[in-house]
């Protein structure tokens, strides 16, 4: 059995939904189980068409109604098959004339109205897989075992779902049928509806996979799968073969076009591998996310992350005293500003934020026991790799930095050690970026191509030596 998701925009029209059903013909003899999102952006238009309910008291559910009466109706579908999903668009109005009268929206409510999204195309893209001889039936994910705490707008699912989903899927794709279930949805055990946190639909699937024993949960998106670097930077960016779930989980959280670190975990659970696809290009190999990676080169990917502010905190107090970290800590915690990146020694703090604060307030706070200097204009790279080979990294990183020009102002390493990220000035932040790529990634195909060659224990290959010579120089001032 396979588990396939389709996120919105793989779902987002008539055309996009005839191009799923193709791929899903193509894929029928592995058994797979397909996890929806709602139809493009309808998530997002069904909380809009919430708050105008809720606080202009106004129904405006145009938008919703027409991609979806549209869509049926480039489909060319049949009274009998709409009949499953207009009552549904019924029901979305009259809770929508509902909160406009009562002029509440609570996150339960919200859960229940963004539910609306999911549950449509469902029924939409089964109906289709119908009318081409894909035996396929929608369900609504509680019909198939998922059941969550009361967590609204970000609910977790309950332990017994593990058991409860596969006595419901498995006789379905047993029976040469292909489920269709909602993404991003749930029901708690009052059957109230809730909703797994946006983007959620990616934990849905792996939930599936792995509760399933599935070979692979595979996640379409509209790109080839995990890039090394942003194309818009790099212009050879290419797509990782395989990373691990670790390495994956840090370029969530550092904007690389990956699923939520959260939706990796129950396939960590059980080794079950996910699959990045691009349902744009269904016959690229796309990325693999696998437990662990025996032989590998050492970067995965490269990514930045621009428009950071450095803050540089010293000590005025004596050294060795302690709960130094704890008042720099709790000054940002009060004014709610969220630290990424942190340097320590014993006298001093270095830490990075988005630049969009505004800083005064912390540093009148801070200056009781510090002294702070804010430095705009700055910005993130990070380098994603492998655990073992840090200071092969580390040393090429710096080398590439020192030969281009460019100082490094604060390095640190996350407790994964698998992401090292330093602080560099943003205008200079894609010359990184492209250097770094060259070396690590031209380098690595050379080498690849005539593997024994190196004698053992020789440090820097020439093929590394060579792409360096390639880099762009800068004078140095
Ligand atoms: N439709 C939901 C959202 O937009 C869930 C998902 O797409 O994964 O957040
Ligand atoms: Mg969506």
């Amino acid at each position: 059995m396979i588990v396939m998701k389709f996120g919105g925009s793989s779902v987002a029209n008539a055309e996009r939904i005839r191009h799923v059903a193709d791929i899903v013909r193509s894929r029928l003899e592995r058994k797979p189980v397909l996890v929806l999102s709602a139809m493009g952006d309808t998530t997002d238009h069904l909380l809009e068409a919430g708050n105008d309910a809720y606080r202009k008291g106004i129904v405006s559910i145009g938008r919703i109604e027409k991609l979806h009466h549209t869509t049926m109706k480039a489909l060319k579908f049949s009274a009998a098959a709409r009949k499953n999903i207009n009552p549904l668009l019924e029901e979305l109005r009259s809770l929508l004339v509902g909160i406009s009268l009562i002029r509440e929206l609570t996150p339960r409510t919200t859960d229940y109205l963004v539910s609306f999204g999911e549950r449509l195309s469902v029924r939409i893209v089964a109906a289709w897989l119908n009318s081409v001889r894909i035996k396929a039936e929608a369900f609504d994910s509680w019909q198939v075992g998922f059941v969550s705490d009361s967590g609204y707008q970000s609910a977790e699912l309950i332990r017994e779902s593990w058991n409860l989903i596969p006595e419901k899927i498995i006789p379905l794709t047993e029976a040469g049928l292909v489920p269709v279930v909602t993404g991003f949805i749930a029901r708690d055990v009052n059957s109230n509806i809730t909703t797994l946190g946006r983007g959620g639909s990616d934990l849905s699937a792996t939930m599936i996979a792995a509760s399933c024993g599935a070979d692979e949960a595979q996640v379409w998106k509209d790109v080839d799968g995990i890039l090394t670097a942003d194309p818009r930077i790099v212009k050879d960016a290419r797509p990782v073969e395989t990373v691990t779930y670790d390495e994956a989980s840090e370029m969530a959280y550092f904007g690389a076009q990956v699923l939520h670190p959260r939706a990796m975990q129950p396939c960590m659970k059980t080794g079950t591998p996910v699959l990045v696809k691009n349902s744009y290009n269904p016959e690229a190999p796309g990325t693999r996310i696998i437990p662990s990676l025996e032989k590998k080169a050492p970067v995965r990917t490269i990514t930045s992350r621009r428009n950071v502010t450095l803050v540089d905190i010293v000590s005025t107090r004596m050294l060795g005293q302690y709960g130094f970290l704890a008042e720099v800590f709790s000054a940002f915690a009060r004014r709610s500003l969220s630290v990424d990146m942190v340097a320590t020694s014993e006298v001093s703090v270095s830490l990075t934020l988005d630049a969009a604060h505004d800083l005064t307030e912390l540093k009148k706070d801070l200056s009781r026991i510090a002294s702070v200097e804010i430095r705009t204009g700055r910005a993130i790279v990070t380098i994603i790799g492998n655990v073992r080979r840090s200071s092969e990294i580390l040393a090429r990183a710096f080398r590439t930095c020192q030969i281009i020009g460019v100082p490094v102002q604060m390095v640190s390493q996350g407790a994964s050690k698998v992401n090292i990220s330093f602080i560099v000035d943003d205008v200079e932040a894609a010359e990184v970026v492209r250097a770094l790529h060259l070396d690590f990634f031209s380098s690595l195909d050379i080498r690849e191509k005539k593997p024994a060659a190196a004698p053992a224990g020789k440090k820097a290959p020439p093929a590394a030596a060579k792409a360096r010579q390639g880099l762009p120089r800068k004078e140095s001032s």
